[in-house]
């Protein structure tokens, strides 16, 4: 059995979720992931934001706005007016819940509800679609059996058990439909996965039974060798293993999320990126086989600073660097790439939300200095360290831009940079032209 998991934009009109069904009714059986419609999730912070800070008024023509234009897409998704009340009830239903939840007190758990309500909508409304299309579905509510344990991961057996269970509970269907993102923690509370958690559920499903494939499909292509956004003349590439995806996703590829690689490469079950736009093209197909010797794609990450400790007294004195992790561990701020000397370290942060207490605690420790505005670059592909001559490749299409830090054997998979971010295009238009002969 497969898994498939469409994104927001995928089913964010009434005539893309129509394709969508079109795509998936081939006669297999399948699991069928979903996201709220695009740009639901967003509203629906936006009104948790609100409520938070007690704008009641803002709060409620958020929610009414977002109401009405599921009026629209309910209007203009179904042929007939029985499955249109069907669909408008649930909708109401979900609409009402968060209203009353506006009413008292407002906190994470309020929140996490309001949330996930994207989910259960898109879901609701496509299995009644199918069912209007005469295709034998069901609906498996991901709250049945995704959940997250102690330390707010996935609990692999948890979901592997009740996933079972709920399929079993629901009888024998051509198609599964079931919510991305939304989960129970340990305390049996609505919760998440985080957002863009979507791939995330995909991922966890796919593992749980054994799927022959996980599929995520979006409105591009496949992953590029180069930001699309940013360069022209990109490529889809074609197979990637497990490693070179996450590195990808994590510094910046936003077709998938880092998050969905673990549980597919530990079960080792390939993930196909597919375009719902071109259904035929061969997307991307991530596995744990690895193309030796080759140099994948080139990936951007914005906004990050770098942080330089220069110690007076001998700095990679044994506990020097916990000491310097600690103080980042304590302002819950995680720490990207890392390059050090005898004298002194530098690391990359994306999130500086706690900066100033960060340098000011490190201050303890010897000279700080910050550099802001720069970005990551992340080259991608077997790097292994007996393969030769690729560094030299991959340094000469970087020889006219000035670097901040380079890192390479971290893992066998990636060279990062950290540069200007002014020099960003220059820099992605260079590797383009040197590792890809695009000119
Ligand atoms: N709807 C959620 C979000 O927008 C999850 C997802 O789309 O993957 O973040
Ligand atoms: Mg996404």
């Amino acid at each position: 059995m497969k898994v498939l998991k469409f994104g927001g934009t995928s089913v964010g009109y009434a005539s893309r979720m129509k394709d969508v069904a079109r795509l998936i009714n081939d006669g297999q059986e399948k699991i069928v992931v979903l996201s709220a419609m695009s740009g639901t999730t967003n509203t629906l912070v936006e009104i948790a934001d609100y409520l938070h800070k007690r704008n009641i008024h803002a709060a409620s023509e958020t929610i009414n706005a977002l109401q009405q234009k599921y009026r629209t897409h309910v209007d203009e998704l179904y042929d007939t007016d029985a499955c249109r009340e069907q669909a408008w009830e649930i909708i109401t239903g979900v609409f009402d819940q968060i209203r009353s939840l506006a009413k008292d007190m407002f906190t994470l758990y309020e929140e996490k509800i309001i949330l996930a309500q994207g989910e259960i909508i898109s879901t609701n409304m496509f299995n009644i679609y199918l069912h209007e299309q005469g295709i034998n579905s069901v609906l498996l509510p991901a709250l049945d059996f995704v959940r997250t344990d102690k330390d707010a991961e996935p609990d692999m057996d948890y979901i592997k058990e009740n996933l079972r269970r709920v399929m079993a509970e629901h009888g024998k269907a051509d198609i599964y439909v079931t919510q991305g993102y939304i989960c129970r923690n340990i305390y049996n509370e609505i919760d998440n996965l985080q957002r863009g958690g979507s791939d995330y559920t995909a991922s966890l499903v796919g593992a749980a039974i054994g799927a022959e494939e996980v599929q995520i499909w979006t409105d591009i292509d496949g992953l590029h060798n180069n930001d699309p956004r940013v360069v022209e003349h990109t490529f889809p590439v074609r197979r990637l293993n497990f490693d070179e995806a996450a590195e990808l996703a994590y510094f910046g590829a936003k077709i998938l999320h880092p998050t969905c690689v673990q549980p597919a490469k530990s079960a080792n079950i390939p993930v196909r990126l597919l375009n719902t736009m071109e259904p035929d093209a061969p997307g991307t197909l991530i596995s744990n086989d690895t193309e030796r010797g080759k140099i994948k794609a080139v990936a951007v990450k914005d906004d990050i600073t770098a942080i330089k400790i220069k110690s007076s007294r001998m700095l990679l004195a044994y506990g020097f660097l916990r000491k310097i992790f600690e103080i980042f561990e304590s302002y819950h701020t995680s720490i990207d790439v890392v390059c050090t000397s005898e004298v002194s370290v530098s690391m990359s942060v994306d999130n500086t939300k706690n900066l100033d207490e960060i340098v000011s605690d490190l201050k303890k420790y010897g000279n700080v200095e910050v550099d802001t505005n720069l970005c990551t670059v992340c080259v991608v592909g077997d790097m292994n360290y007996d393969n030769v001559g690729f560094e030299a490749r991959i340094v000469d299409a970087m020889r006219n831009i000035p670097v901040r830090m380079i890192s390479y054997g971290g893992s066998r998979y990636n060279m990062t940079f950290l540069i200007k971010a002014e020099d960003k295009v220059r820099a992605l238009q260079s590797l383009n032209e040197k590792l890809f002969n695009i000119a």
